[in-house]
Parts: structure tokens; C-alpha cells; sequence
């Protein structure tokens, strides 16, 4: 890997790196950029390194070794201003301190940097300040904004900006970094990189031990164990967790999901895929149950879940009667 690369220090997304590493270099660069992808995915990490190397003095940007550089790091560099959602919106009140700012000069860098996290949170008046800012921005200033998705922001704010969508990381690449970077046990590596769908983010605080992922980690072990154990029991079984299930109601989209996920690897094994199973520590019981049941009862049982998925998020079904009927719709395993 070429030495500017590895300075960004991202996971995933060397092009968008190349990109903006070239602009930089031959002195091209835009006045705003938009960064959007999914939570987790690497779009502030880069909106930071981007505002590093704007602003590094050493000899390959950004050098994380400069004092801007350092500063930037810390985020406590006086010429960068950083504005994100309070109760999920960003309100024009703070998009006019914001562009007031950044019409001062810079105290010591090269440019005002100002990143504006999340702007599909911004109102719809706070938008309109912000184009103008966009449409005639000061010498000295440079914009990144984030987003979830292009389409999710003001079409007015996409066409002014340079947009960098940044996908899913590879699962092997976010996986090398866990183990290099963080020293993790290979297995260990594998699980959190396969269940991140692509987030680099996600799996380094979840590697971490730290916050909601570390929980998500929990309650997936959790609700496998119990997908595991009703496989296993009788239909007054099968009653008793559906109706404590539908009084859990908010843990209920996360139970499907992971459900879903463990039944699509079974339905893989049992079809003799080749594509890696997302359960990495699971393989041996998935093995096992393929192999039982073979693909056309494995593929119910998946139905099963996908449909009840389904039924609650459109429909005014009753809750407990659906997990009942999805409960008594999967395989015994005795
Ligand atoms: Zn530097």
C-alpha cells in the first residue's frame, strides 16, 4: 500500500482516499464535499483525516504527526468547527454561528474547516442557510458534510457538493484490521467483522467491548440461544416464548433480524454454498441442523420468520398470535 493510503489510516475505501489524496496533492480541491453511507462506516474518521490533510504541514498529508494534524486529532484546533444534531435536528441558529465563523479568517491554518455531521437532520430552514453558504463560500473555507444517504438530503445541497458515497467494507478487510490493529483472536476477528455488514465502526467498538454494540453483541447471543432452545421444545413451549416475546415488543425487529441471519447460513450449508456464513463462532451447530434438515424445511423455517417479519412491520396483526404461528411454523429437533 502507497504511503498517503496508509497515512489516512482508514478501513476500506482506498478510492475515495486516491480521490481525494490526488485533488489535495495537484492543489484541486472542492470547497465542499458530502460524505454519505451507513452509521458506522468510516464517514466522520474520513471528514477528519480530510480536515488533517487540508491543513497538514508535513510532507505526506495528512502526516498525523504535524501540530495542525495533532490538533485536528483531538478535535480541539481552533480554525475547525464541528456542528451535529442536538435531538436530532441542526437548527438555523447554529448554521448562523457556524457561517458567521467561518467568514473570520483562519487564526493559524490554511483553511476553516467546518464539518456538519448528519445534514439530512437539518430543518428545512437551517438547509436553506446552509446553501447559501455552499453557493458562495468564503476563500478560506472548506465544507464536509455527512449523510446517510444522498437521496435522504436536500437535492439543492448534493449538487453543490462533491459527493463521496462510501459502501460496505469487505468483511476480510475490516477483519485484517481487527487483528492487526487491535490484536484480536482470529475467531474473534471473523464474528465481529461477518455480523458488521461492512462497518468498520461498529466492529472496532464492538471488538472494544464499548457501548450499543457491545449490548447488540449480548442480546444476539442471547436470542440464538433461545432460537436454539425452542427448536428443541414442545408446542406449550413454543407458547410460553411467544408470549413472553410479545410483551418485548421493541426487541422484537432485532429478534427477527438475527433469526433471519442464523437461517439464511443454515439454508447456505444446506444448499452447499460456498459464501461464508455471517455466524463465524456458529458453524458447527449450523452444519448440524442443515444437515438434518435439509434445504426445503430449512427454507420454511426461514419463510416462517421473513413473513411474520413482514406481517408486524406493515400490518395491525396481533402480535402474539403471529409468534405463535411463526413458533409452531419451524422444524423440531429432538
Ligand atoms: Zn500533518
Amino acid at each position: 500500500m502507497s504511503l498517503y493510503l496508509q497515512n489516512w489510516h482508514l478501513i476500506g475505501h482506498e478510492w475515495a482516499v486516491r480521490l481525494l489524496a490526488e485533488q489535495i496533492a495537484a492543489g484541486r480541491t472542492r470547497h465542499a464535499y458530502l460524505l454519505t453511507g451507513p452509521s458506522g462506516v468510516g464517514k466522520t474518521t474520513l471528514a477528519t483525516r480530510l480536515t488533517q490533510a487540508f491543513n497538514c504541514t508535513g510532507e505526506n498529508p495528512p502526516c498525523g504527526e504535524c501540530r495542525p494534524c495533532h490538533l485536528i486529532g483531538q478535535g480541539i484546533h481552533p480554525d475547525i468547527l464541528t456542528v451535529e444534531p442536538e435531538k436530532a435536528s441542526i437548527r438555523i441558529d447554529t448554521i448562523r454561528d457556524l457561517q458567521a465563523a467561518l467568514n473570520l479568517h483562519p487564526l493559524e491554518a490554511r483553511y476553516r474547516i467546518a464539518i456538519v455531521l448528519d445534514v439530512h437532520h437539518l430543518t428545512d430552514a437551517a438547509a436553506d442557510a446552509l446553501l447559501k453558504t455552499l453557493e458562495e463560500p468564503p476563500v478560506a473555507a472548506r465544507l464536509i458534510l455527512t449523510a446517510g444517504a444522498a437521496e435522504a438530503t436536500i437535492p439543492t445541497i448534493v449538487s453543490r457538493c462533491q459527493v463521496i458515497a462510501l459502501r460496505p467494507v469487505p468483511a476480510r478487510q475490516i477483519e485484517t484490521a481487527l487483528s492487526t490493529r487491535l490484536q484480536l483472536p482470529p475467531e474473534q476477528s471473523t464474528l465481529l467483522a461477518r455480523l458488521s455488514g461492512g462497518r468498520p465502526g461498529w466492529a472496532l467498538n464492538a471488538a472494544q467491548q464499548s457501548g450499543d454494540e457491545q449490548t447488540r453483541l449480548e442480546q444476539r447471543t442471547r436470542l440464538i440461544d433461545d432460537l436454539l432452545s425452542l427448536l428443541r421444545a414442545n408446542r406449550a413451549g413454543r407458547m410460553a416464548y411467544a408470549e413472553d416475546a410479545a410483551g418485548r415488543a421493541e426487541e422484537l425487529p432485532l429478534l427477527l433480524d438475527i433469526w433471519q441471519a442464523w437461517w439464511r447460513d443454515v439454508l447456505l450449508l444446506a444448499e452447499g454454498s460456498r459464501v461464508d456464513p455471517v455466524n463465524a463462532d456458529q458453524v458447527e451447530i449450523l452444519m448440524e441442523v442443515a444437515q438434518t434438515l435439509g434445504s426445503t424445511e430449512t427454507r420454511s423455517a426461514l419463510m416462517a420468520i421473513r413473513e411474520t417479519a413482514n406481517l408486524l412491520a406493515k400490518t395491525n396483526v396481533n402480535t402474539r398470535l403471529a409468534l405463535d404461528v411463526m413458533l409452531l411454523r419451524l422444524p423440531y429437533l429432538y
